[in-house]
């Protein structure tokens, strides 16, 4: 909440905002990024700093943060050791953001920082989370169907009332990015952790632009494995698809069965008859098999991901920022 006067002050004063900006190989965006951002917030007045997250970009994104650092000293930079993707660079971001307020955007302007002044009233009113949701997405109708089909599945099977058409983009209070830091969960869907902090959330509604310059990073894999995180991470339903699919399988079995054996003795027919039926029912219940494992699979994988607690990120360059964590 907007009051900071309990918040520890470290060193030379912590900012009222930190923005996180995730940023993969984005040098297209980034002089126009900073030029607006800069001056919406310069305007606005509050102390802030921008702290971009370069997700191993393998174009001059990087050198350009570093000349940007060097003329202004809010402006930071950790550096992944490799391209690590987008979720795991926003918690980077999280875990090493300093303000009060912290804002998460995307590097290339389809979250238009004008609104940023907006999200920190809204804070001001006493939210703890302000969400970004979009109005319309100016994208092609395929990559919108796919989003729509998404977040309608994910609205019908997750256990987390996840806020439709909302994406990383949002401001969280302090309080907030501690608890999401502590998470210790390797597969991130940031959006998913928001919604199940709970607290006061509320949605901003805002226009989103088209991407401003270079290609979508998300490729349909990408977008595929992210949405795959999101159903699996915060649903059971596919696992009791497979229990109920297994159900149904035995009973048809169980009642063909039945038949069999009462048509062999009522109807005293031999059983060299029904090679077809036979044939499908096996094909049948090997493929619900090899789907149900599949299912299974994808969620004991998860499990393995998450006990091999390796660290989600390295960080390979801090460029404006201490050298020691601070304690979380
Ligand atoms: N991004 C990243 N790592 C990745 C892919 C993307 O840090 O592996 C960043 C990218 O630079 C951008 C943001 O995440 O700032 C959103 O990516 P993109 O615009 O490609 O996603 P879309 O808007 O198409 O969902
Ligand atoms: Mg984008």
């Amino acid at each position: 909440m907007g009051d900071s006067s309990e918040t520890k002050t470290a060193g030379n004063g912590r900012p009222e905002i930190s923005v996180i900006i995730p940023v993969y190989n984005e040098q297209e965006t980034l002089d126009a990024l900073m030029e607006r951002l800069i001056s919406v917030l310069d305007a606005f007045g509050e102390p802030f700093e921008l702290l971009f997250v370069d997700d191993g970009s393998s174009d001059k994104s990087l050198q350009m943060l570093r000349d940007f650092h060097l003329a202004d000293a809010r402006i930071k930079c950790l550096s992944l050791s490799r391209n690590f993707g987008h979720q795991v660079a926003v918690s980077c971001g999280l875990d090493h953001a300093a303000g009060n307020a912290v804002i998460v955007m995307d590097g290339d302007l389809q979250d238009p920082p004008e609104i940023l002044p907006d999200l920190v009233r809204k804070w001001r009113e006493g939210f703890d989370v302000v969400y970004a949701v979009r109005q319309q997405r100016k994208e092609n109708v395929l990559k919108r169907a796919a989003y729509a089909s998404f977040y309608w599945l994910l609205h019908r099977v997750s256990y987390l009332d996840i806020p439709l058409d909302s994406g990383d983009f949002s401001l969280m209070d302090r309080r907030v990015v501690d608890l999401l830091s502590q998470m210790p969960e390797r597969n991130r869907f940031v959006r998913g952790l928001r919604t199940w902090v709970g607290l006061k959330q509320t949605p901003f509604t805002y226009e989103r632009s088209a991407r401003f310059a270079g290609e979508s990073k998300y490729g349909l894999t990408k977008l595929m494995r992210l949405a795959f995180d999101g159903l699996v991470s915060y649903s059971f339903v596919p696992l009791r698809l497979v229990s109920n699919l297994g159900m149904l399988v035995s009973l048809s079995a169980l009642g063909y069965m039945g038949y069999l054996i009462v048509d062999r003795f009522i109807g005293g027919r031999g059983t060299i008859e029904g090679w077809t039926s036979t044939v499908v029912i096996l094909l049948f219940i090997g493929g619900v098999q090899l789907l149900s494992l599949g299912i299974i699979g994808e969620y004991i994988g998860r499990i393995f991901d998450e006990v091999k607690q390796r660290p989600q990120y390295v960080v390979g360059e801090r460029i404006g920022l201490e050298s020691e964590e601070r304690s979380q």
